[in-house]
């Protein structure tokens, strides 16, 4: 398969490695939004997290949780943002899913989860919405 990280993964492009176990691979982002921005992933290719079943999905953040927590003591840091965008309408660009952590420092001129969409959404329909998503499990 042509999977950029697949290839990052077995070997084949280099990377800066900063953690692996049997189900994930962590390594240094190439374009960095701040020092030590890093990518958490699943050997394994899924395209997007949401093709990942509870399991390989709970495997991925328990890693996840390990990495932030050892970036956040190497660098010192207060604080990160730890995310996924989740398909091309979100922002992915390489279609093998994969964690964002990005490291936030005092004075970084970043915004929040809540500035990721423009355009808010009316409120009153919100007890609907829930309703719906809760009988849909
Ligand atoms: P996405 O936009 O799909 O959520 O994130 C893809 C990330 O992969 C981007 O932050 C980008 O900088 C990073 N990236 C793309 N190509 C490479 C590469 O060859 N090596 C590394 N280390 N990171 C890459
Ligand atoms: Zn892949």
């Amino acid at each position: 398969m042509d999977c950029l990280f697949c290839k990052i993964v077995a070997g084949e492009i280099p990377s800066h490695k900063v953690y692996e176990d049997d189900f994930v691979y962590a390594f240094l982002d190439i374009y960095p939004c701040s020092e030590g921005h890093t990518i958490v992933l699943p050997k394994q290719h899924f395209t997007r997290f949401t093709d990942m079943d509870e399991k390989d999905a709970a495997n991925l953040f328990a890693a996840v949780n390990k990495v932030v927590k050892n970036v956040e003591k190497i660098l010192e840091l207060e604080g990160a943002n730890i995310g996924i965008n989740n398909g091309e309408i979100a922002g992915q660009t390489v279609q093998h899913v994969h964690v964002h952590i990005i490291p936030r420092r005092e004075g970084d001129n970043g915004g929040s989860m809540h500035t990721i969409v423009g355009t808010k959404p009316s409120r009153d329909n919100l007890a609907e919405l829930a309703e719906n998503i809760r009988n849909s499990f």
